[in-house]
């Protein structure tokens, strides 16, 4: 009779151990979820610093702030998914739209080009992924973006909501004109190619402040050009290197 009764407390220990196997397994599935995560992060970590390396630090870019900004800014999360393998990859990639992020080198470069420091209030005219903005918005006081696709702006909003950059402002319109309302800046970043440096964009700069904008030359290229405004309100303008960019959209509002 004893006997009998241990088999039974046998059986019921086992049922309740097997009833609650699942919860196991399922806990042992998410810690190896986390772990796998925690290694795509550090991989991606990895290719950043080394894209720092080698195409940032290697060709130029001095301004420690700017470097920071490059190592700290995760680009993978504004490459699509589809893409994300090449997100630390020397070039520009798509992003949807028929638009695209710009090149490392090439976002390093206007950056440091801007000459900004934690005080700024800066325009960027062309959202996109939201990349650039995230760069800068490590760097300055207050960024507003301007996107003419509304889908990229709202997405871009998002995201960049979502990874902390809290003094960055996505509008969605046309950048050509600016934003009157919260001008002077002091430094505009254009991100598409424009025809010409549009009137709105040197009227809200501060004295004293600087834009950077690629301008259409004569060939398949642009002229990547800063934009000096002195103290009195004077322009001097520098012609750096040759870029390629997708053009500024011009007064086609898709959205308001
Ligand atoms: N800075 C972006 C890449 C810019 S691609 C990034 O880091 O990902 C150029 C962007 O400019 C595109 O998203 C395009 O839709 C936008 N654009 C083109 N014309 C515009 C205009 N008139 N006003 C605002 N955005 C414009």
């Amino acid at each position: 009779m004893k006997f009998l009764a241990l088999i039974i407390i046998v059986i019921i220990i086992s049922c309740i151990f097997y009833s609650f196997r699942p919860f196991v397994n399922r806990g042992d599935v998410s810690i190896a979820n986390g772990r796998e995560a925690k290694s795509k992060a550090e991989d991606y970590a990895r290719q950043r610093e080394m894209m720092v390396e080698q195409q940032i630090v290697a060709r130029g870019i001095k301004n420690k702030k700017v470097i920071d900004a490059m190592n700290s800014v995760p680009r993978h999360m504004f490459v699509p998914v589809g893409y994300r393998r090449g997100s630390y990859f020397d070039q520009p990639l798509p992003i949807g739209s028929g638009q695209t992020i710009s090149q490392p080198y090439i976002v390093a470069l206007m950056t440091e080009m801007l000459d900004v420091d934690s005080d700024a209030i800066v325009l960027e005219i062309g959202t996109g992924s939201g990349y650039q903005a995230a760069v800068l918005s490590t760097i300055v006081k207050k960024l507003y973006t301007i996107e003419i696709i509304e889908e990229l702006g709202v997405q871009a909003a998002e995201r960049l909501k979502s990874l902390g950059y809290d003094n960055v402002e996505v509008k969605i319109s046309d950048g050509g004109v600016g934003l009157p309302e919260k001008a002077p800046f002091d430094a505009i970043i254009v991100t598409a190619a424009a025809p010409e440096i549009p009137d709105p964009l040197i009227k809200q700069l501060k004295p004293g402040g600087r834009m950077v904008i690629p301008v259409d030359n004569n060939s398949y290229s642009q002229d990547l050009l800063i934009v000096e405004k002195d103290k009195g309100g004077n322009i001097e303008i520098k012609n750096t290197i040759p870029v390629r960019f997708v053009p500024l959209v011009k007064g086609k509002k898709i959205a308001e």
